[in-house]
């Protein structure tokens, strides 16, 4: 009985390190990032141009990059846009909503202009007649 007790206070005191790890790296990610912003240069490790003018922001890892680093398969995003590309395939439900989404929309468009014109053209063609 009493080695059962021991088990258990010992897989707390380990989820407890992992919490606390988990805790320390997110917040460092978040210096980091605040490092990154105050600098203003192209997030890119080997790369210094400033990007306080003109900047292009990754999606897929949030940095700032140059015109030369914007491209996520330049600066080391390649795998994310593969990932996502991906997800993409296995799950075009979202993509597809929106595509019929705005193909009913210009339909609709399309629809009232051809109503306009219709109702324009109507009392001319009773004048002439
Ligand atoms: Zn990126
Ligand atoms: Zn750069």
């Amino acid at each position: 009985m009493a080695t059962v007790t021991v088990t258990k206070n010992e897989n707390i005191k380990n989820k407890t390190k992992e919490f606390q790890k988990a805790v320390i790296d997110k917040d460092l990610d978040v210096v980091l990032k605040n490092v990154k912003k105050i600098d203003n240069t192209c997030s890119f490790t080997k790369c210094k141009t400033r990007t306080s003018d003109f900047a292009i922001t990754c999606k897929y890892c949030s940095g700032r990059f140059c015109t030369t680093h914007g491209l996520p398969e330049i600066h080391g995003c390649g795998d994310a846009v593969r990932k996502d590309e991906k997800q993409k395939f296995l799950h075009p439900g979202i993509k597809l909503s929106q595509e019929k989404h705005s193909q009913a929309s210009t339909k609709l468009t399309m629809k009232l202009k051809q109503m306009e014109l219709e109702r324009k053209a109507k009392p001319s063609k009773s004048k002439k007649k």
